[in-house]
């Protein structure tokens, strides 16, 4: 390294380098520094600095910004929100063209060191995966804004975050003497941790079976209206640590960050991270009566501690941040952390079996009255997430690989238990990835998950993956619910079926979606159609599920409705919408009853 070059990297990468001398790595071990600055907190805009090590002295390097991030797989375009790129090696400034959307190639002219610097808008609204930069905090995930080369991306890094002196850090990243400066084995480890930096940060902190684990709100609180209990929020996380921690018979981390937002809007969203989780929730005034969700989002996330962070689908090892990286296997990432999630809760003692089994009714209820569930296999819906994975997709094709993928993980459990004498679970599954797979640095491919759920079924679970996961088969609810002794009931809600949903317009509804094969779509309704009456009633200004509740399943009604200036009259016979609750069985066999124990951490007799 040159000496002019040298100096100017500490300029830019390491002011107060001074106290970073006792880092375990020195200057030159580090393949590139970077640096995170809020220029104009008002405008939201972040300064990135970063400088690479150029060894080889290749004359270009390509700088690459992540088109995506893990965690949700669509494409982002994270450089749309990168102005004024600029390209230099120490006072020398250098030619770049863009050869992509997001990739700046640059012409090093041999030198040995080579720096990027722009700027990034962070002002949207926030989420959990993107960036934040305000006058009262610096709040970043790495995959928005920090370019990589593929000649430094598996090499360890550096990074100084500029804030001001009493504002306080939450981050997963290797903290060093210097309290801005942090390092991390490689780019991807740096992207992995999402960092909050403000002035009015709330930490608190348990230890569970050696590790701390922090649970950091933004603000103070109280602040927007909610007031948590200090003492439950520990008793609960700590609860559902430990309970995860028994699952999987296993403590990844020393430390782990919960770093959580509360908005005074409606929010619910969660980003995993291998240490950490950025998660966000709203409305502040209403988080007391949502505390179900507070605690089921914070024990979805952990549980990606193992399962899509060390747990990985083949194609994600390594991630391809350029591009659309396909899996059939999110179901089993995201389904089943829903499934471990929720039963977690149960197994910590956070949540009553009974409000367990009713939110399992619920999920089937929900799963019943969605007709993409006939279109779309759940491995498809893996594949696809790209195209529509979350959010409405396109109308009544998709599925959800959350809430289908929940529901399969429970059917497997079960059928698992139920096969083996409650032997064997999906405990043992999840066990076995962590073990065979995740330590062993391998990822997982279809064909490896299937001969995993076979080895522990003891024999060929062909028929379940081809009807359930690769096919659209209707779940076998009633038989699999029975071996935990549990029985599927299934009930006429008092709102008969139409296969509709509706808006308002000028005081009238107005049919926004129809089913197939619905009643609806029976008399020839279509987006866009007004509703004036059923059965001569007029609608104006009037409630359609208020009105249709007058009405029951197989009543034929007549619906008014104005299409193209026209009034028409159609005849539409009403249907069933089903209701599912599950009960517990009066004179459970032994082992149903096993199975039910075992399953839930709990005793039959347990409300
Ligand atoms: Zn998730």
């Amino acid at each position: 390294m040159k000496l002019l070059s040298l100096i100017l990297s500490l300029i830019i990468a390491m002011p107060n380098a001074s106290k970073a001398s006792s880092n375990k790595k020195t200057t030159s071990e580090f393949a590139a520094d970077y640096r995170i600055e809020s220029l104009e907190p008002n405008l939201h805009m972040y300064l990135i600095t970063v400088t690479v090590q150029n060894p080889d002295s290749k004359p270009t390097i390509d700088f690459i910004l992540p088109a995506w991030r893990p965690g949700r797989y669509q494409i982002q375009n994270y450089a749309a929100n990168v102005q004024e790129f600029k390209a230099m090696s120490g006072k020398t400034s250098l030619a770049f063209e863009k050869i992509d959307k997001q990739t700046w190639r640059v012409s090093t002219e041999g030198k040995s060191e080579v720096t990027v610097q722009y700027k990034y808008f962070a002002g949207g609204q926030i989420d959990a995966g993107n960036s934040y930069v305000g006058r009262d905090e610096i709040y970043f995930n790495g995959s928005n804004l920090f370019v990589y080369t593929d000649e430094t991306r598996f090499k360890p890094v550096r990074l100084y975050i500029d804030y001001p002196a009493g504002w306080k850090v939450a981050t997963q990243l290797e903290p060093t003497d210097n309290p801005h400066v942090f390092t991390a084995e490689t780019y991807d480890d740096l992207i992995d941790a999402p960092t909050l930096v403000s002035p009015t940060m709330v930490t608190y902190q348990v230890k569970v079976k050696g590790a701390t684990i922090y649970i950091c709100f933004k603000d103070n609180a109280g602040l927007g209206g909610y007031k948590f209990n200090e003492e439950t929020i520990k008793k609960d996380i700590a609860a559902v640590v430990e309970a995860q921690f028994t699952l999987m018979q296993d403590v990844p981390f020393k430390t782990y960050y919960f770093i959580y937002h509360i908005l005074p809007i409606s929010f619910a969203h969660g980003v995993e991270h291998k240490n950490s989780t950025s998660i966000v929730l709203g409305p502040a005034d209403k988080m007391n009566e949502n505390y179900g969700r507070f605690i089921s989002i914070t024990s979805h996330e952990f549980f990606h501690v193992w399962n899509i962070k060390r747990i990985k689908p083949k194609e994600f090892m390594p991630y391809d941040y350029t591009k659309e990286v396909y899996t059939p296997m999110l179901y089993v990432s995201e389904g089943f952390t829903s499934y471990y999630g929720d039963l977690s809760l149960v197994r910590a003692k956070v949540w009553t079996p009974k409000s367990y089994i009713d939110d399992i009714a619920d999920g089937i209820t929900n799963l019943q009255k969605t007709y993409g569930r006939k279109v779309q296999s759940l491995a498809l819906s893996s594949f696809d997430a790209w195209l529509s994975g979350y959010g409405a997709g396109r109308a009544n094709s998709t599925i959800s690989f959350y809430s289908k993928g929940e529901l399969i993980g429970m059917l497997l459990d079960l059928e698992l238990r139920h096969r083996t004498k409650n032997k064997h679970s999906l405990d043992d599954v999840m066990r076995f990835l962590n073990e065979e797979f995740a330590k062993k640095n391998r990822g997982f491919s279809a064909k490896d998950f299937q001969e995993v759920v076979e080895r522990f079924a003891g024999g060929s679970m062909q028929p379940f993956f081809d009807n359930y996961i690769n096919g659209t088969e209707e779940l076998p609810f009633e038989t699999t619910l029975e071996y935990a002794g549990l029985d599927l009931q299934k009930t006429l809600s008092p709102q008969p079926y139409t296969g509709i949903t509706s808006g308002v317009e000028n005081d009238f509804p107005v049919v926004k979606s129809v089913v197939p094969e619905s009643p609806g779509a029976k008399i020839g309704l279509d987006n866009g159609d007004m509703l004036i009456a059923l059965n001569g009633n007029f609608l104006m200004k009037q409630s359609l599920s208020a009105m249709l509740s007058r009405f029951k399943a197989n009543d034929s009604v007549k619906v008014t409705i104005q299409r193209d200036g026209k009034l028409h009259e159609k005849t539409m016979r009403l249907e069933g919408n089903y209701i599912y609750s599950i009960s517990k069985k009066k004179n459970p066999t032994r082992l149903q009853r096993e199975i039910f124990e075992s399953w839930l951490a709990c005793k039959w007799n347990d409300e």
